[in-house]
């Protein structure tokens, strides 16, 4: 029987979930707060260059090409991909780093330079990876969250071991080079915890990584959200944008109405894509499922503070994506972690869509973005930001070997506090909560509400957790789990 349901939020778990319903045939409206679809993955252009504010590594194509497949679609009916050759570079000094190739062949080949022996030992250890990666398409990422034994299969049983050690510690034991442990260590950053506290079994983000490689979609990220809007309007979904959810109300445990700007509009089903924490505070305190107790136990990804500069010129010695590992890992993860502060010397990250992107600058010159991940909660002050950015661009200068600073002619920060204004984010989260043992599967918030019998959660604080990929799947997940109560 077609239900009307309102969903709260556009980002892609909410775009997802949107989709799966339509093509059952409910009614859906999705009301989002910003002027533009996507949510973090929103995109702004200014003086001639475009940036996407959020995600920019594709990773995982598969999980793209079968969300669309469920539409009876193919990703090129909606965008082209380009694979990123080299996938990435690590910075670790001046002229010193190491590119990662688009091909697992020549990846072998780069660790074998930097430590003898390495290449067969990365050659065993991917080859793991994808098994990983196998079983956690297969049999575990896209179950509900409902239930431990989603948990328990087979092949699981069989790596038992993984989930209890740590990335960080099986990484070790394998190779010594410092440079290649943090190059592995790095894919399982998306996950939002240290990989000191990510269980090894997370490896299978290594096979996406060099198994599977880094894309680009042509035009940017936003592709991936246009391709999904254009699905939802095919499929009958109505968008309303600047549409603020001010409050849900509750009558017999049951949501009657939501408050959009100010007006009254009933619903069958509510559904949010936004911050769960966000989500419960529309609430009446009394219909919550979670504690601020709670929330404040979890382990949240890190906030960030981001820059989307444009240059009039081209920027030289880079990649597509670059990281900058100069400095001390794990005194950074200490700081965002243990001992929440900003870092005297902060890692950072980098992009240059236009590199492989005419359209995302103007001619003859380059859009960037840079990264520096925070605590969530850090205390976000104009100076601050302008502090860290000097710290960032002349550590880049310094290590691309170039004059930039004056060649910026366009320059918006984003931070902390922009994720808690635009998004509703708790604490500022970058990218939700993060996947530690005791917060995967059916450790996670539920999809249900456990005290609301029509409201339903998605998103990168539910199953299966953070980044772009997931947020598709939690979207399906969710779709499925509130079909069955109809
Ligand atoms: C800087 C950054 C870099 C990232 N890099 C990558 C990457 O390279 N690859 C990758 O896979 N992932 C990456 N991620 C993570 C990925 O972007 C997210 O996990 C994913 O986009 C989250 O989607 P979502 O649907 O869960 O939430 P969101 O995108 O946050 O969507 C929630 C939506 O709800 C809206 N909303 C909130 N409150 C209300 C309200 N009261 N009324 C109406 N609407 C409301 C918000 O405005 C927002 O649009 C990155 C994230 C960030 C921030």
């Amino acid at each position: 029987m077609s239900k009307d349901i309102k969903i709260i939020g556009s980002g892609f778990s909410s775009l997802s979930a949107a989709c799966y319903l339509a093509k059952k045939g409910h009614k859906i409206t999705v009301f989002e707060k910003n002027n533009s679809l996507g949510g973090r993955a929103r995109q702004f252009k200014a003086e001639g260059f475009t940036f996407d504010m959020g995600p920019s590594w594709y990773w995982m194509p598969d999980v793209f090409d079968r969300f669309f497949a469920d539409f009876g679609k193919k990703t090129t009916d909606y965008y082209d991909l380009i694979k990123l050759s080299p996938a990435y570079r690590v910075y670790y000094g001046i002229n010193d780093f190491i590119s990662i190739s688009d091909n697992l062949e020549d990846i072998i080949a780069t660790f074998e330079e930097v430590e003898k022996g390495s290449g067969i030992l990365l050659r065993n250890f991917i080859a793991d990876a994808k098994k990983n990666y196998d079983i956690a398409i297969k049999k575990l990422v896209y179950r509900p969250g409902v239930s431990p034994l989603e948990l328990i299969t087979p092949e699981t049983a069989l790596k038992v071991g993984q989930f209890l050690s740590t990335i960080s510690k099986d990484v070790r034991k394998v190779f010594k080079n410092e440079r290649l442990v943090q190059i592995l260590e790095f894919p399982v950053l998306f996950l939002g915890a240290k990989p000191s506290k990510t269980p090894s079994f997370y490896s299978f983000m290594n096979y996406a990584d060099f198994g599977m490689g880094t894309f680009h979609p042509k035009t940017g990220m936003y592709d991936v959200v246009a391709a999904m809007e254009s699905l939802a309007l095919e499929l009958g979904v109505k968008f309303e944008t600047n549409a603020n959810i001010e409050k849900i109300n509750i009558e017999n445990k049951t949501v009657k109405s939501i408050v959009v700007n100010g007006t009254i509009i009933e619903a069958d089903y509510i559904l949010s894509g936004a911050d769960y924490h966000h989500t419960e505070t529309l609430l009446d305190v009394e219909h919550r499922a979670y504690s601020e107790k709670y929330w404040d136990s979890r382990v949240f990804a890190p906030s960030s503070l981001l820059f989307y500069v444009g240059f009039n010129k081209k920027i030289e010695n880079i990649t597509h994506h670059a990281l900058f590992f100069d400095v001390d890992f794990e005194q950074h993860a200490k700081d965002i972690y243990d001992e929440p502060k900003w870092p005297d010397e902060p890692l950072f990250y980098a992009n240059f869509p236009s590199l492989s992107d005419p359209s995302a600058a103007p001619e003859g010159m380059e859009s960037g973005f840079f990264l520096v991940p925070l605590a969530p909660g850090i205390n976000d002050t104009e100076a601050l930001r302008e502090e860290y950015f000097d710290k960032i661009i002349k550590r880049f200068e310094d290590l691309t070997q170039q004059k930039v600073k004056e060649n910026i002619i366009y320059k918006k920060s984003f931070c902390k506090n922009d994720f808690v204004d635009d998004y509703n984010s708790y604490k500022g989260n970058a990218y939700g909560m993060a996947n530690t043992l005791l917060q995967t599967a059916f450790l996670r918030p539920k999809l249900k509400s456990k005290k609301i019998k029509n409201l339903y959660f998605t998103g990168q604080l539910t199953v299966p957790g953070p980044g772009v990929p997931p947020a598709l799947i939690s979207g399906k997940l969710v779709a499925e789990l509130l079909e069955k109560t109809i």
